[in-house]
C-alpha cells in the first residue's frame, strides 16, 4: 500500500507498463553489484554529498539498487521516497532546500530525525522511454545545483541506465543458452521459431554491444570530466585498463605509455612504496582502502624525487560472475594543501618554540626582574624613575622617599606636586635640560632643601640623572641615584669651621707652628715660626738650626725637657730667649705635646711657639715697678716711724709736743696716700672701673687755680703761665686736673734745679690745646714713643725716682675725653708734653 505523503498523486498514466518495463531486467531485489555500487560512490564522491542511491521505482516499494552512504536499507515505501516524484519527470528532479517545497512539508524524511534537505534525482529511462527509478544523491544541508551539476547527474544515470541494460542483455544470453538446450531436446518443432527467437537475440546483442560500446564512451567522458584522477587496476598484473586524464596528468604519462601496461612497469619508482602491494590485498580480500594524505614519491627523472600527496581510496572490482579481479583507484591530489599546510604547521611549531623560550626568557626575566626590584627596593641608595617629560615618578625606593621625607603616595604625581618645595631650586630644569639633551647630569655634594614633616631642611647629594631611552631612541625616562652626603658635608663643614678658627686664632696670635718626627727628628716649621727663630720664613731649618738659636742661658733646658718628652712622652711648656750677640732678645713661649706612643713609628712632636716678649717684659717691669713701690713705701714709711719714735719717747719724757712737730710726719703720710692713690687709679683703669664725672667747667681758670694752689710747691716763680680766654670744656675737672699736675711735676722732676716750666694754652680746630714746656733733660727719640705705656720709665734717667705711671694715667684721661696727647723732645734740651681736648660748643 502506497503511504503517499506528497499531497500529489504520484502514479504516472503509463504505469503499469513500466512496471512491466521494470520487471523484465529482473533486477529487483538481486544482491548488490559493484558496477551499480560505483557509479553510487562516484556520484556521491563527485558532488561531494553523504548519500548517494540507485533507485528502482515498483508499484508500491522504491528498490535500492545501490545504496552508499544511507545504511543498509534497501527499500523504502513509494510515498515517502522522493524518487517517486523524479520519476515523474524526464528531466533532472531537484529540490535545493526541501523546506521550501510544500509537496515535501509531510514527508517523514524531510520532516523527520533524517532531516533531508536536498535531493536531485536524475531518471533511469529505459530504451522503450520508461522511467523506472533513479540516481539520486542527497544531503542534509540545502545547497545549490547548477545546470552543469544536472547534465553530469544526468550523464551518471544514464551510464547506470547502461549498466542496467548491459547486465539485462547478459543475463537473458544465459537464459537463451539454457532455453536452447532444453528446446533442442525436447521441442525441435519450435526450431524455426528459436532461430528466429535467436536472430532478435543476436539483434538485441548487438544492440546491447553498442550499448556497451556507447556506455564505455559515456563512461570514459565523465571519468575525464571528473577532477579526481581514476584509473581501473585489473589482474594480480596490474595492468591499467582505464584511466583517467586527471590521473594521467598526475603519472605525467600519456594513455599509450599505460593503457594496457602493468602498473609497476609504468612506474618502476613506485615499487618500494606500498601501493602495489595495496592493490593485490584489496583484490585478494574486498577490503577498501581509504588513506588520507600519503605521500608519493616519483622519480622527477633528474636526479630529484618529486614529492607528491594525496588521499586515495581502492575499492575492489569484480567481474560479471562476482570473482574479484580488479581495482578501482580514486585519488585526489593534495600535494600543494599538505604543503602549504606543513609550512603553517612548521612555522607554528617555529612560533610555538619561539613562544616555548619567549616563556622561558619571560621567566628568567620575571625572575631576574623582580630580583633586580627588590635589591633596587632595598639599595642603601636613593633610586627612582621619573617617566616622560612630566616627570610622573614612576618608582621611588625606600630610601628615595626617605630623603625625600615622603610617603609612597607620591608615587604616579608629577615630581613638581611631590615635591612643591623644589620650585625655585635647580633641579626641575636641569631635569627638563636632561631630558631635551639626552645627556646624563652629574653633580657632587648638590644642595637641597626638602620638606620633612613640615620643616625645610638643607640636604646634599651626591646626584646622577641619567636618561633612559626607549626602542626609537627618544629620551622616556629618567633614572635618579643618589646618595645622601648631608652627613659628610655638615661634619666636614665642622672640621673646616673649627681648622678656620684655629688657623684664625694661630694667625691671629702670631703664633708658629712645628711639627717633628719623632724618630727622624725631621721638623715641619711654619713660616712665622722660622721668622720667630731670627730665618726668613721660606727657609729651610733643622731642629740642630733652631736650638743653635736659643740664648745659652736656657738652651739646654730647652732641648732636655724637648728630649724627655719625646722619650716619654707628656707635654712641653717652656720659655726661653732667642737671639744673637748685638741683636735685641726676644722671650718666646713653646707649648708642646706628643702624639702617639713614644717609640713607634709616625709619632709626632709638635706644637707652637709664640712671640711673649711684649708680656715678658711687662711681667719683668711689674716686677721691678713691686720691688720699687715696696722701696718707695719703705722711706716715707721709715721716716714716718722714726717721728712717731721720736715723739713718743719726748711724751714718756713728760715733754710738749709742738703743732709743728707734726709737719714732717704728716707730709710723709700724704705722700704715701698719694702714692697708693696713684696705684689705685692703674689698678681701676686697668679693671675699667676709672670713672668719668662730667661737668662743663673753664680749663684756663682750673690751669690758673693749679698755679695758685698747687704748683707753689714746686716754687711759683718757676712755673710761667700765660692765661688766655675762656675755654669750655664738658669733662671731669678733677681728672684734668691731675693731668696738668702730673705733666708739670715731671716737668720740675725732670728739669734742673730752678729751671722754669711754661704752661701755654691755645684754641685750634675745636679744640682747646694745653702745652707743658720745660729745659730739662730731654727724652731719646726711642724712648718718645712709649712713654704713654704704663710702667715705661727710661732707663738711665739720672736715677730720679718714679713709677711709670703718670704718663700712663695722663693719656688714658685725655683719650677717655675724646681727646689726644703726645711728647716733642731733644735730648739734653728739654721737651714739650701737648694735649688737646674737645671744646664745648
Ligand atoms: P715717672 O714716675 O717715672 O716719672 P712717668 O710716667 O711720669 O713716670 O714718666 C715716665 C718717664 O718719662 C719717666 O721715667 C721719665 O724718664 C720720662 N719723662 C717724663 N716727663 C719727662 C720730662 N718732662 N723730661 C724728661 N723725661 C721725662
Amino acid at each position: 500500500m502506497i503511504e503517499n505523503t506528497f499531497g500529489k498523486n504520484i502514479i504516472p498514466e503509463n504505469d503499469t507498463e513500466r512496471i512491466a518495463a521494470l520487471e523484465q531486467y529482473r533486477i529487483m531485489d538481486s544482491p548488490p553489484e559493484d558496477c551499480f555500487d560505483n557509479l553510487a560512490q562516484l556520484a556521491r564522491e563527485f558532488f561531494d554529498v553523504p548519500i548517494a542511491l540507485v533507485s528502482l521505482v515498483d508499484a508500491e516499494r522504491v528498490y535500492f539498487k545501490s545504496n552508499v552512504g544511507m545504511g543498509s536499507t534497501k527499500e523504502s515505501n513509494r510515498g515517502k521516497s522522493l524518487c517517486a516524484l523524479a520519476v515523474l519527470d524526464r528531466e533532472v528532479t531537484v529540490y535545493e532546500d526541501a523546506l521550501k517545497e510544500p509537496c515535501l512539508i509531510a514527508n517523514p524524511n524531510v520532516a523527520g530525525d533524517f532531516g533531508l534537505r536536498f535531493y536531485a534525482g536524475a531518471p533511469l529511462i529505459s530504451p522503450a522511454g520508461f522511467v523506472i527509478g533513479t540516481l539520486c544523491i542527497i544531503d542534509k544541508v540545502a545547497r545549490a545545483f547548477s545546470k552543469k551539476d544536472r547534465q553530469l547527474l544526468a550523464k551518471l544515470a544514464k551510464a547506470v541506465m547502461d549498466q542496467i541494460e548491459l547486465r539485462a542483455a547478459a543475463l537473458s544470453d544465459r537464459s537463451t543458452h539454457e532455453d536452447e538446450k532444453v528446446t533442442h531436446v525436447a521441442f525441435s518443432e519450435e526450431l524455426q521459431a528459436m532461430n528466429e527467437e535467436m536472430s532478435a537475440t543476436n539483434e538485441e546483442l548487438a544492440n546491447s554491444r553498442d550499448h556497451l560500446v556507447q556506455a564505455n564512451a559515456n563512461l570514459e567522458q565523465i571519468l575525464n570530466m571528473l577532477p579526481a584522477s581514476v584509473v581501473v587496476i585489473r589482474g594480480y598484473d596490474l595492468v591499467v585498463e582505464m584511466i583517467n586524464t586527471s590521473n594521467l596528468t598526475y603519472w605525467k604519462k600519456t594513455k599509450e605509455e599505460v593503457l594496457g601496461k602493468p602498473f609497476l612497469e609504468i612506474l618502476p619508482d613506485l615499487a618500494d612504496q606500498p601501493f602495489a602491494g595495496q592493490l593485490r590485498r584489496v583484490m585478494d580480500t574486498g577490503e577498501i582502502i581509504d588513506v588520507k594524505e600519503s605521500p608519493v614519491l616519483f622519480d622527477a627523472g633528474d636526479g630529484n624525487i618529486r614529492e607528491t600527496y594525496v588521499d586515495y581510496t581502492y575499492q575492489p572490482l569484480s567481474d560479471l560472475a562476482g570473482n574479484r579481479n580488479g581495482v578501482l583507484v580514486m585519488s585526489f591530489e593534495i600535494t600543494e594543501r599538505v604543503i602549504s599546510r606543513r609550512l603553517l604547521e612548521k612555522s607554528a611549531k617555529e612560533l610555538a618554540n619561539a613562544n616555548m623560550r619567549l616563556l622561558a626568557s619571560n621567566d628568567k626575566l620575571f625572575k631576574s626582574e623582580s630580583r633586580f626590584k627588590f635589591l633596587i627596593e632595598e639599595a642603601p641608595v636613593a633610586i627612582g624613575v621619573l617617566h616622560g617629560k612630566e616627570l610622573f615618578v614612576e618608582t621611588a625606593n625606600t630610601k628615595l622617599l626617605e630623603v625625600w621625607g615622603k610617603s609612597s603616595g607620591v608615587v604616579g604625581l608629577p615630581l613638581a606636586e611631590a615635591l612643591p618645595e623644589i620650585a625655585g631650586q635647580p633641579f626641575l630644569s636641569i631635569l627638563d635640560d636632561v631630558f631635551r639633551t639626552g645627556q646624563a647630569f652629574y653633580a657632587n655634594e648638590i644642595r637641597a632643601l626638602l620638606e620633612h614633616q613640615g620643616e625645610l631642611r638643607e640636604l646634599f647629594f651626591n646626584l646622577v640623572y641619567q636618561p633612559v631611552r626607549d626602542s626609537a631612541g627618544a629620551v622616556a625616562d629618567i633614572l635618579v641615584v643618589a646618595v645622601d652626603v648631608s652627613q659628610q658635608v655638615q661634619s666636614r663643614r665642622l672640621v673646616e669651621q673649627a681648622e678656620l678658627t684655629t688657623r684664625l686664632a694661630v694667625e691671629g696670635a702670631n703664633v708658629g707652628t712645628w711639627r717633628i718626627d719623632a724618630k727622624t727628628m725631621d721638623i715641619v716649621a711654619s713660616p712665622r715660626l722660622k721668622q720667630l727663630f731670627g730665618f726668613a720664613a721660606d727657609a729651610e731649618v733643622s731642629v740642630g738650626q733652631l736650638v743653635e738659636q736659643i740664648d745659652p742661658s736656657s738652651r739646654a733646658d730647652a732641648v732636655a725637657q724637648m728630649e724627655k718628652v719625646i722619650s716619654q712622652g707628656g707635654s712641653y711648656d717652656i720659655t726661653y730667649l732667642i737671639g744673637r750677640d748685638g741683636e735685641k732678645k726676644r722671650w718666646l713661649r713653646a707649648l708642646g705635646k706628643l702624639t702617639g706612643e713614644p717609640g713607634d713609628d709616625a709619632t709626632l712632636f709638635s706644637g707652637v711657639v709664640m712671640d711673649i716678649t711684649d708680656i715678658k717684659e711687662d711681667e719683668i717691669r711689674k716686677n721691678d715697678f713691686i720691688a720699687m713701690v715696696s722701696h718707695e713705701l719703705k722711706t716715707p714709711l721709715t721716716s714716718l716711724t722714726g717721728y712717731l719714735q721720736y715723739m713718743q719717747r719726748k711724751v714718756s719724757k713728760g715733754d710738749v709736743l709742738s703743732v709743728s712737730m707734726f709737719n714732717q710726719p704728716l707730709r710723709q703720710a700724704k705722700q704715701m696716700a698719694e702714692m697708693i692713690n696713684g696705684f689705685l687709679n692703674v689698678s681701676r683703669l686697668d679693671s675699667g672701673k676709672i670713672h668719668i664725672e662730667k661737668s662743663v667747667f673753664d680749663l684756663s681758670e682750673l690751669i690758673a687755680e693749679g698755679q695758685a694752689e698747687h704748683f707753689s710747691v714746686y716754687g711759683t716763680d718757676q712755673i710761667l703761665f700765660e692765661g688766655t680766654d675762656k675755654l669750655l670744656i664738658n669733662g671731669d675737672r678733677a681728672k684734668i686736673g691731675q693731668v696738668l699736675n702730673n705733666l708739670v711735676s715731671n716737668a720740675v722732676k725732670y728739669s734742673p734745679v730752678g729751671a722754669s716750666v711754661q704752661i701755654t694754652c691755645s684754641r685750634s680746630d675745636g679744640f682747646a690745646r694745653v702745652s707743658i714746656t720745660d729745659q730739662g733733660i730731654g727724652i731719646r727719640a726711642q724712648d718718645l714713643e712709649k712713654l704713654f705705656e704704663r710702667f715705661y720709665r727710661v732707663e738711665n734717667n739720672n736715677n730720679i725716682s718714679g713709677f711709670g705711671i703718670g704718663l700712663y694715667l695722663c693719656s688714658e684721661i685725655i683719650e677717655r675725653h675724646g681727646g689726644r696727647i703726645w711728647a716733642e723732645s731733644e735730648l739734653g734740651k728739654g721737651s714739650v708734653f701737648t694735649f688737646e681736648l674737645p671744646l664745648e660748643s
